[in-house]
């Protein structure tokens, strides 16, 4: 078990001088849960619930959403914080059926969900995180929708971002900049630089969506975390979708700056309405 510190990059207030805290599960473990993938999803699916649970999600905080269709459910780990305000973390479990093993796209987000409550679960957080394995993405946002549509509005005030990650470990961390929201990307710009973990931006508005965007349709601030480039794009959805698609140097370190990140949000970031109010106060 490593645990790892930063002291922040940016200054922008005394509070964010604050060490950030997290550990990290360790490669082996993240590795060999990414090679023993399954390419049925209902199997994915149950194999992000049963390591929810060996990575500490207590039963009462770890459920199933049903879907209206004959789709898996979405998993989902709710890791309590010191208030009611909501990070959720988000990745689909799916995969296209019958093309390729879907390794990239998107069993390397799945895995991390459980490895990233590992990460932030070692001492109290102020937002409550919710870990959400997405069911049905390749249907068409199936699940994140169902998700997010299933709150009054009054409970998706609480949730002040999400984070999004889908296809990791095809190279070096990339960010769907044009559809992000802009505090949780200057937020990744700062964690990057601490850690000096690389992130580059590739924006894909004309080669897909991800689960991020049923977000953004009830202006919830949120981004997308890849490793897509115009290059390696035909790997998705295609026979090369497998396992020896993935430079596991890369793909680790995706989860090293993701859980950083996710760190400092949980320390850094306000509620959207006083960053707005602070906005217009300057
Ligand atoms: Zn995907």
């Amino acid at each position: 078990m490593l645990i790892s510190c930063i002291a922040c990059a940016v200054p922008s207030s005394p509070q964010s001088l604050a060490q950030i805290h997290f550990r990290l599960q360790t490669r082996e473990v993240v590795e060999g849960r990414l090679k023993s993938f399954s390419t049925k999803n209902s199997e994915r699916e149950a194999l992000i619930r049963k390591w929810f649970a060996e990575s500490g999600c207590k039963r009462a905080n770890l459920s199933e959403q049903a879907l209206d269709h004959k789709l898996p459910s979405n998993v989902i780990c709710v890791l309590p914080g010191e208030t009611q305000q909501v990070i959720v973390v988000g990745a689909h479990t799916d995969h296209v059926d019958s093309v390729g093993d879907g390794v990239v796209d998107n069993w390397t987000g799945a895995v991390l969900l459980p490895a990233l409550l590992y990460s932030l679960s070692a001492q109290p957080r102020h937002h409550t995180l919710v870990f959400v394995g997405f069911s049905g993405e390749e249907e068409g946002l199936v699940g994140s929708q169902y998700y997010v549509d299933h709150f009054t509005n009054a409970q998706r005030a609480h949730i002040e971002g999400m984070v999004n990650f889908d296809s990791l470990g095809l190279g070096p961390t990339e960010v769907w900049a044009s559809h992000a929201d802009k505090v949780l990307l200057d937020a990744l710009a700062s964690v990057a630089a601490a850690s000096k973990l690389p992130v580059g931006t590739m924006n894909v508005d004309n080669l897909g969506t991800a689960d991020s965007e049923s977000f953004a349709r009830y202006q919830i601030r949120r981004i997308t975390l890849h490793s897509v480039t115009q290059k390696t794009w035909p790997i998705l959805h295609s026979p090369s979708d497998k396992i020896a698609a993935v430079k596991m140097n890369d793909y680790y370190d995706s989860y090293k700056l993701i859980a950083e990140y996710l760190a400092y949000l949980d320390d850094a970031l306000k509620p959207a309405a006083a960053t707005k109010a602070e906005k217009a106060a300057h």
